[in-house]
């Protein structure tokens, strides 16, 4: 089997949290391939500890899906703060004879260096065009636990597990690799949270997150981390504003300083995306949708709502309220011919991530979260049928059957985008709803 098949034979879908499949996104020719170690959410710890501490697989991994794409450079971004990382993968690198085609460079540590354009950016110093991907430029990006997860399907093994950062207000952060469909609720109680119900949940990183309405899900394979918060946090109220809510208060209370834009990191890019004119737009009930397009080129990062604003107001939120207005009219933006070009503030106007740990309230929780093995052994997985961009996969196996771990249950529909599904653990399956498959633990015979 050719690479491209193996990858989608083992379900792999981008780590990083969009969840696109991994075999669709190495379809294309690229000059480089990139691996997004910056990990620039604040407290996760995923990406920087797997890149200690399995850099060969990460290393192998890169390379193959850089000679399938035919690219000729694989770089890896990771912050430069990481030096222990750094240093073992220089050592790697060398080591595994790929010093020619394998680099390794710095990022700045700001928020947020790990968005798809900011990172092709601060790698090639190319800029994606408005309403682009980095192909455009010629660029793959690929996380790192997606290179690991290819590495290991090389090794016959698809995916079934996640990594995990367990952090915020709680005595012991951890990170921890997580069979995909136990419960969330299990896995935040085995990592030494009892008290769960004090606590609101944020799904990922606290930035792009969204407060879980509650916590009985289950993991998939793009979850990222959970970061546990007292409900009055700063961050929780913050996030907890609704859509309309948000729409009310923007419409009495901007100020129209443009702080929003100034600090956006898609518009120091270049981009025309401004979200103060779409603040106005709200205020003065512009009726006019086409100049609001402009808001499907927010990348939805919250640097606006959680940093810039002085108001505390919700450009975010805004755009997404538009957004969703624009889809309902069938309006999309036409992006600008010109080839863009960065602001000229860009360098004065980047976040630094301990300023912005500092200003949602996160300093105190700013800690290591150290992977730790932990076992998860539950009675039963939900695994879902879609954790993907793409068509849902199609279940193939039926109530009472028994399956074994890494065994398919969920196939890519005929001719669609997708991504297969494969069981955690050995067992029999108990339920098959159009969504989802729970597998019984254990009582595989
Ligand atoms: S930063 Fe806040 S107050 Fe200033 S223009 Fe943007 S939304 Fe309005
Ligand atoms: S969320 Fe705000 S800062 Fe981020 S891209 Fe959108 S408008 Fe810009």
């Amino acid at each position: 089997m050719d690479l491209l098949n193996v990858i989608k034979a083992a379900g792999i879908i981008g780590a990083g949290g969009a969840g696109f499949p991994t075999h669709a996104k190495l379809t294309s020719k690229a000059e480089y391939i990139l691996l997004n170690g910056a990990e620039c959410e604040p407290l996760l710890r995923v990406d920087q500890q797997l890149l200690e501490q399995f850099p060969d697989r990460i290393i192998k991994g890169l390379e193959a899906a850089g000679k399938t794409i035919e690219a000729r450079k694989a770089v890896i971004g990771i912050k430069g703060k990481h030096k222990a990382a750094i240093a073992v993968l220089r050592q790697r690198i060398a080591a595994l004879g790929l010093s020619g085609y394998v680099e390794i460079m710095e990022l700045r540590d700001f928020y947020p260096a790990g968005d798809e354009q900011v990172l092709v950016h601060e790698l090639t110093q190319r800029i994606v065009p408005e309403a682009a991907i980095p192909l455009k430029v010629g660029c793959v990006v690929i996380n790192a636990e997606t290179a690991l997860n290819i590495s290991c399907a090389m090794e016959g093994s698809p995916v079934t597990e996640t990594y995990l950062t367990i952090a915020g207000d709680i005595p012991c952060p951890v990170t921890v690799k997580v069979p995909v469909g136990t419960a969330i609720r299990e896995v935040i109680r085995q990592c030494g949270v009892t008290n769960i119900e004090d606590y609101a949940v944020i799904d990922g990183g606290p930035m792009m997150g969204p407060v879980m309405k509650d916590i009985d899900g289950y993991v998939t394979k793009k979850s990222k981390g959970y970061i546990l918060l007292k409900k009055e946090h700063f961050l929780i109220r913050k996030k907890s504003v609704g859509v309309e809510q948000a729409r009310v208060i923007g419409r009495t209370a901007c100020e129209q300083c443009r702080m929003c834009t100034d600090l956006c990191p898609r518009y120091l890019l270049g981009h025309n995306i401004q979200p103060h004119k779409v603040m106005r737009a709200l205020s003065y009930n512009l009726e006019d949708l086409k100049e609001q397009q402009i808001a499907q080129l927010c990348c939805e990062c919250n640097a606006c709502e959680l940093f810039s604003c002085p108001a505390n107001l919700h450009p975010k939120s805004v755009n997404i309220l538009y957004k969703k207005k624009l889809a309902e009219k069938g309006l999309k933006y036409q992006p600008s011919q010109l080839e863009p070009v960065t602001r000229s503030a860009r360098e004065y106007r980047l976040i630094p991530s301990k300023r912005l740990i500092a200003k949602i309230g996160l300093t105190a929780f700013d800690r290591p979260a150290p992977l730790t093995q932990i076992v998860f052994q539950p009675p039963q997985v939900r695994i879902a049928l879609s954790q993907h961009i793409g068509a849902p996969a199609i279940a193939v196996v039926t109530v009472g059957e028994q399956v074994k771990a890494g065994q398919v249950i969920g196939k890519i529909p005929d001719g669609s985008l997708g991504a297969a599904v494969h069981s955690s653990f050995d067992g029999t399956v108990v339920e098959q709803s159009g969504n989802s498959i729970v597998i019984k633990v254990g009582s595989y015979v």
